[in-house]
């Protein structure tokens, strides 16, 4: 187990690189398309070399005839393809010798007007896979990531989850890259490898190995970097979840006056992250050199060899200089294979961490199962005993019925599982022992879908989506009409102050947008809720106090919102419990009191009635 994640990381890079090889597989027409360019542009930078070789070996033997005083009469060696003759011709006189040359440089320049197309077609074939499958594991993660079971965003930071999309997605897209440019440098290596062959195949033998050597070093370097790069992904999402923490609660750490304590936090991290970056950023910093010099060395002895070969007449000074162009181009690509494959190690990592969340458990959305339409709204608690962690229990042997429409106020000290209970009924969390039932149906029988789509949650800390309020409240309802998105905001006292905008309900809210009260705010959850129309309602009610008047209108919306519904408030007003027909008294995850008001304040040793005298007798006065 990754003790910073938190999630396991047992991924070979080798999986890894399978696994991401297999995605760019899907495109492999594309990438077909990709790798024919190349080979195109290896061949024309092939020809090319051949022909100034050919050439330099045709100005040899004239120059050899003018500086002799004889006419220039040459014979050039026909040019061949695969046995087919292409150009044969003598040359007669300086006036053929110039239109020589000329026509050279002409082939020369189609040759690479022909590669230069084929770069386009590369280019914009290899990027389109690049982009097509970054979009398609943007989606993928987010997919899963709606997907994914409560319980892990109750486990892992927000900022954790969006490193995922920012820094490793970030990574991915460098991974595909390379991965693309080490196909690429494999076709340009082996066309190059080939024609070298036919030109000398001991030296092309010796270059490879030397070429080869040079790449074993580049490995070395990347297992380094890969090692690294993990605890730097780490630092990573470490920094994310960090800021995201402590600028959603930027409040809290001016009222404590830590800023100073968070500083030294931050610095830390950043520390640590800098920390890993250096080690990389040494390792890399010394990779670069390290070839430089190796393949320099190499090459030196290389040309040293050939220039040996050709003084003892082994070798033509076309087929030297053919030998040493294609070397050179030969070079670049292995040179930038050994770097590439370096590089991807680190870029894997990141891969490894992607494919580890798409492979989480998804919620089971029991598609097969039938969906259920809540009539009546029964709800039934039997037996139910519940646990987070498997350790201490949360809920323990619940026993609750509750009638259709019937409104049931929850209360109880911090802790005691208010919010477990009502978090059982959408099936956020799966029941260890015991189980619910809606209008006699166990809910773990019901389509996941079918089940939540005819409750509302309304939570304590209303969320409000960057968009304007008409698109915050038919979140409730996609397919809702103006008028019934209207009337839902009627009744939710909310009308009224949305009006006051002077956009109205095109009020742009969330970040960008206005400073909504925490009333308002709650009124248009509660309009949310009315436009969903479920048949449960689940009720966090917020604690934060308001002014008579507000809270009159939300208590209002409260009522009208509950009305023909059975609902669930976890209730801190003593207006809501009052509109409530029973008071479900909670205490360390046990039911230990239900009734009225006016039963439970009889019971002068209850916890209702402590609770009652402590915290609302304050509210009364
Ligand atoms: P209440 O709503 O009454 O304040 P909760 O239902 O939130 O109480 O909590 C009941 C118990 O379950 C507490 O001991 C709390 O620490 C624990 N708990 C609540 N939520 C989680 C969670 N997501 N993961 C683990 N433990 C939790």
């Amino acid at each position: 187990m990754n003790i910073k994640t938190g999630i396991f990381f047992d991924m070979s890079p080798s999986k890894i690189f399978f696994r991401l090889s297999k995605y760019i597989f899907k495109y492999k027409w594309r990438i077909l398309g990709g790798l024919i360019s190349v080979a195109i542009m290896s061949g024309a930078d092939t020809a090319s070399a051949f022909l100034i070789a050919r050439l330099v070996e045709v100005l040899q033997t004239i120059g050899q005839q003018v500086r002799a005083g004889q006419e220039i009469l040459v014979q050039v060696p026909p040019i061949k393809f695969l046995d087919i003759t292409l150009f044969n011709f003598t040359i007669h006189g300086k006036a053929e010798s110039f239109q020589l040359i000329f026509r050279f440089a002409i082939a020369v320049i189609i040759i690479i007007f022909i590669k230069v197309l084929f770069v386009y077609a590369r280019e914009y074939l290899m990027s389109s896979v690049q982009q097509k499958l970054l979009m398609r594991f943007r989606i993928e993660l987010y997919n899963t990531i709606v997907a994914l079971p409560v319980r892990y965003f109750d486990v892992h930071k927000t900022g954790f989850i969006m490193s995922r999309f920012t820094n490793d997605v970030n990574n991915l897209e460098q991974a595909m890259s390379l991965m693309i440019e080490i196909a690429q440098n494999c076709v340009y290596s082996l066309i190059f490898a080939t024609a070298l062959f036919y030109t000398n195949w001991k030296l092309t033998i010796a270059t490879i190995l030397i070429f080869a050597l040079s790449g074993e070093i580049s490995r070395r370097f990347g297992d380094k970097i890969r090692s690294y790069s993990r605890d730097l992904t780490n630092t990573l999402a470490d920094i994310s979840a960090f800021l995201q923490e402590k600028i959603s609660a930027a409040r809290v750490v001016k009222s404590f006056t830590r800023e100073e304590f968070e500083k030294k936090n931050f610095k830390q991290k950043v520390e640590s992250n800098y920390h890993y970056s250096m080690k990389i950023v040494r390792v890399i910093a010394l990779l670069s050199p390290t070839n430089e010099l190796f393949n320099t060395t190499a090459t030196s002895l290389l040309v040293i060899f050939c220039g040996y070969l050709f003084i003892q007449g082994a070798m033509t000074i076309e087929s030297m200089i053919f030998f040493l162009l294609l070397m050179i181009n030969l070079a670049k690509p292995i040179k930038a294979l050994g770097e590439s494959i370096a590089r991807v190690q680190k870029s894997l990592v990141s891969a490894g961490y992607i494919f580890e969340i798409l492979d989480l458990n998804r919620e089971p959305l029991d598609d097969e199962k039938p969906a259920f339409q809540i009539t009546r709204g029964e709800v039934e608690f039997r037996n139910v005993t519940f646990s987070y962690n498997n350790e201490t229990e949360a809920l323990h042997n619940i026993n609750l019925h509750v009638l259709p429409g019937e409104k049931i106020a929850l209360v109880g000290p911090s802790g005691s599982g208010k919010s477990t209970l009502i978090n059982l009924i959408p099936r956020f969390y799966e029941l260890q022992q015991g189980e619910i039932l809606i209008d006699g149906c166990n809910i773990n029988d019901m389509n996941l879908h079918s089940l939540r789509s005819q409750i509302a949650l309304v939570p304590q800390d209303i969320v409000l989506f960057a968009g304007t309020i008409y698109d915050n409240i038919k979140y409730g309802k996609l397919e809702a009409t103006s008028e019934e998105v209207y009337e839902a905001a009627r009744l939710a006292n909310a009308h009224e102050f949305i009006l006051t905008f002077d956009k109205g309900y095109e009020t742009e809210v969330g970040e960008r947008g206005v400073q909504l009260s925490g009333g308002q705010r709650q009124r248009i959850a509660i309009a949310r809720a009315i436009l969903r129309n479920p048949k449960i309602l689940l009720l966090d009610e917020a604690t934060s106090a308001l002014d008579t008047e507000t809270e009159l209108l939300v208590q209002d919306a409260i009522n009208k919102l509950m009305k023909d519904r059975t609902s669930f408030v976890i209730a801190h007003r003593l207006s809501t419990i009052a509109d409530c027909d029973r008071i479900v008294v909670l205490d360390r995850g046990e039911i230990v009191e239900v009734g009225t008001h006016e039963e439970l304040i009889q019971n002068e040793n209850g916890i209702y009635k402590r609770l009652h005298t402590l915290q609302f007798n304050i509210d009364e006065s």
